[in-house]
């Protein structure tokens, strides 16, 4: 699926997010930035040692990245140049501010990516993973969260690209945007 809003091409698919060819791709990271399974670990494999040295580097200035924010690296051997890791939150029941968490979480990566000049970005579904986070509920935020970004923003990025690993987890994405769109 893909729609245009303002100067943006929002595109849904399913795929890997470490062979996507926009300029940034979004981790799905844990507050030790150390790495991990899922996206995590695919991403680190794919892109090589620089980047866990890159993140290594961030947790001894920072101490990591704290739940519902994001840290910028470079690609490594990537296609893309840079990797925005974000920290989504780990599901427990939905009233400990899983959602805003969440959203601030896409947030972040988005602002982040414009102080950098990042004109295409491809996103995972965080927190739907290891971290639990019902995806019927995440699609719904993250499409709300980048379509509201978007208006706000209407000539910041040339392409959000959502690379969602499943069917079912694309059909939810494509089901949350059809919605927000009032289709
Ligand atoms: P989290 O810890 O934030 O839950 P995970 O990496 O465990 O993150 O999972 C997030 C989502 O990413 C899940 O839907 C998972 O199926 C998906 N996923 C796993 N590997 C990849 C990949 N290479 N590209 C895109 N999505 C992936």
């Amino acid at each position: 699926m893909e729609i245009t809003l303002g100067q943006t091409k929002l595109v849904l698919i399913q795929g890997d997010i470490t062979v996507q060819d926009t300029e940034a791709i979004v981790n799905a990271a844990n507050e030790g930035l150390r790495g991990g399974g899922g996206v995590d670990g695919a991403i680190h494999r794919a892109g090589g040692p620089t980047i866990a040295e890159e993140c290594r580097r961030i947790r001894e200035e920072r101490g990591g990245c704290p739940t519902g924010q994001a840290v910028l690296t470079s690609g490594g051997q990537l296609k893309a140049r840079y990797v925005i890791h974000a920290v989504g939150p780990v599901w427990s029941g939905g009233s400990r501010g899983e959602d805003e968490l969440l959203a601030s979480a896409y947030r972040s990566s988005l602002e982040l990516a414009r102080e950098h000049g990042i004109k295409s970005i491809a996103f995972p579904s965080l927190s739907t993973g290891a971290y639990r986070f019902p995806v019927d509920r995440a699609a719904r935020i993250a499409m709300r969260t980048v379509v509201e970004y978007l208006e706000s923003h209407p000539d910041t990025f040339t392409e959000i690209r959502f690379v969602l690993f499943s069917e079912p987890v694309l059909k939810s994405y494509e089901e949350a945007l059809n919605e927000i769109l009032g289709k």
